[in-house]
């Protein structure tokens, strides 16, 4: 029997495991078939404070790991099944094995948006990507296109220009969504080239990406390009269908309740699985700080 159960490995759930088991609660965290969350995706985090010269985000994700692991965190790299929130002790199923706790966090985070237009899904990992530091690599000298407007769109084609012969942004708005300093260091990069109020409609190729079919949505022409590669950043989907009996909002977060509570009692909630607005390391890690200092409280109200 666990007091704590946390799901999800990422800055909130790490950060909700230093605080349990620092409070000595006896912690399982199931930290899912890849673990570390979406910063075990990214390159160099220079805003995560404490790191002046920055830190890499796997760098990062180990640190927090090792951390909760001193002070007693049990893992299981497994992903997550099920989960019985209708009585206590709950229950949590993962790699067909039950656990019990008396209180569980959920940090589960979000998860790629797909454009869902055809020829996307069977080219993934065949030219279309959502990862630019994972695969920038197998487009080196090659024409690629990143779809997005916001931070995530920028990042992805600035770490692609660093291999790429050509990265065009491909955004369906009029203007773009990222911060000012990401739009600066895109803008800046001589083989960034942005393409507005126009989106994809079709990826096209058999085995692999060959172009892409585009609607230009304010004069309604469609053209082709030629294109070898596709990354695909247009947001996330928060991990949360899995979970039964919990409340979400209508884009499908977690609603929470009272710091951090759920509307289960007892279950409580930390990170991007909540947090549409901010979606940072720091305050997903603030989060999951502030979940695992209610879950502590509520349980010695139990007691
Ligand atoms: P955002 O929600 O900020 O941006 C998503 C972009 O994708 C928007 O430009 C949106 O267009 C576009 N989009 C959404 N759906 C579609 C669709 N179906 N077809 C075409 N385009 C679509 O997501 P991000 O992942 O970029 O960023 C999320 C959060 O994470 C932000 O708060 C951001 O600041 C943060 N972040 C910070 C980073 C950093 O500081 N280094 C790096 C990455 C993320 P439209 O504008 O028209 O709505």
């Amino acid at each position: 029997m666990y007091d704590v159960i946390i799901i999800g490995s990422g800055p909130a759930g790490l950060t909700s495991a230093i605080y349990t088991t620092r409070a000595s609660l006896k912690t399982l965290v199931v930290a899912g078939g890849k673990w570390g969350g979406q910063l075990m995706l990214t390159t160099l985090v220079e805003n995560y404070p404490g790191f002046p010269e920055g830190i890499q985000g796997p760098d990062l994700m180990l640190a927090m790991r090792k951390q909760a692991e001193r002070f007693g965190a049990e893992f299981i790299d497994e992903n997550f099944e099920e989960s019985d929130f209708t009585k206590l002790p709950f229950r949590i199923t993962a790699a067909g094995k039950t656990f019990e706790g008396k209180s569980v966090i959920i940090a589960t985070g979000a998860d790629t948006r797909w454009l869902d237009v055809p020829g996307e899904k069977e080219k993934i990992g065949r030219g279309v990507s959502s990862c630019a530091p994972c695969d920038a690599f197998f487009f080196k000298n090659k024409k690629t296109i990143v779809i997005g407007g916001g931070d995530s769109a920028m990042e992805e084609a600035i770490v692609l220009a660093n291999f790429a012969e050509s990265v065009t942004v491909v955004h369906r708005s009029e203007a773009l969504r990222a911060s000012q300093i990401m739009q600066d260091k895109a803008r800046k990069n001589p083989k960034i080239k942005f393409i507005f109020n126009t989106e994809v409609k079709k990826i096209l190729g058999d085995d692999h990406v060959t172009g892409v079919e585009l609607l230009n949505n304010k004069t309604n022409e469609t053209s082709k390009i030629d294109i070898d590669g596709v990354f695909v950043a247009i947001g996330h989907i928060p991990n949360t269908k899995i979970f039964k009996g919990i409340e979400l909002d209508k884009k499908g977060y977690v609603r929470v309740h009272d710091h951090t509570r759920t509307n289960i009692e007892g279950v409580f909630v930390a990170g991007d699985v909540h947090d549409s607005h901010y979606r940072q390391a720091v305050t997903a890690a603030g989060f999951g700080c502030a979940a695992a200092l209610e879950a502590e409280r509520w349980l010695r109200d139990q007691e």
